[in-house]
């Protein structure tokens, strides 16, 4: 891919879902293309497709949609070299910039300005042995981990990965999430109490915006 284009699936303006930042007005730049296949992957939908555009489009149209934070995502934004160059110039126009990776790309090359929101992929995600455990000597205090748990072995999988690679001292900022539908958040949060566990539990605040019939709300 050249490094002055993009393929992108979609750009556009909503609140942030999860993060630190959720809550916020925020503008998402979704790439197309992803080379995990996260068993309960919630945008499939950016595996395929998109349309190619110039850098300088894209970064003229996330800079239209007015939002102090810009949020580059996917699939996974990290495949495609443009992005970091991108991500550059979105920081030195003033945005805050943060970045949804897999935590199977590598991340040695993205600016230092830029907030990393990685995921180290659990075992149920059928991922895990992707995870590029190099990528963690570039996680610092402005970044964060994200952990997605299906099930109890994935909770338990996290709080040793915690406790092993020492994570609380690179980040304070570990996001611990459920597959929706799937792990009911009252669970993970009785556990992260019985641990007195340093993560942070965070819902999908987008899903109940805009599918708030999904969630019961
Ligand atoms: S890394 Fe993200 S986009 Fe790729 S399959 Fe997993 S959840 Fe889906």
């Amino acid at each position: 891919m050249k490094d002055g284009t993009l393929v992108i699936h979609e750009i556009y303006a909503s609140i942030q879902g999860e993060s630190t930042f959720a809550g916020l007005p925020c503008t998402f730049v979704r790439t197309t293309g992803c080379n995990l296949r996260c068993s309960w992957c919630d945008t499939p939908q950016a595996f395929h497709g998109g349309t190619r555009m110039p850098r300088s489009e894209v970064l003229a149209r996330a800079l239209a949609l007015k939002t102090p934070l810009v949020e580059l995502t996917g699939g996974e934004p990290l495949l495609q070299p443009a992005v970091l160059p991108l991500m550059r110039e979105l920081c030195d126009a003033g945005r805050t910039v943060l970045v949804e990776t897999s935590g199977e790309a590598d991340v040695a090359g993205v600016d230092p300005r830029v907030h990393k929101i990685m995921d180290l992929k659990c075992p149920g995600s059928g991922e895990g042995h992707r995870n590029r455990w190099s990528n963690l000597e570039h996680i610092g205090p402005r970044d964060e981990i994200k952990f997605v748990l299906a099930d109890r072995a994935d909770y338990e999988w996290m709080r040793a990965t915690i406790a092993e690679r020492r994570l609380s001292e690179r980040t304070p900022n570990l996001l611990a999430s459920t597959v929706f539908g799937r792990l009911p958040p009252r669970d993970l949060v009785g556990w992260v109490l019985e641990d007195a566990l340093p993560v942070r539990v965070q819902l999908q605040m987008h899903k109940y915006v805009w599918a708030p019939e999904a969630t019961g709300v």
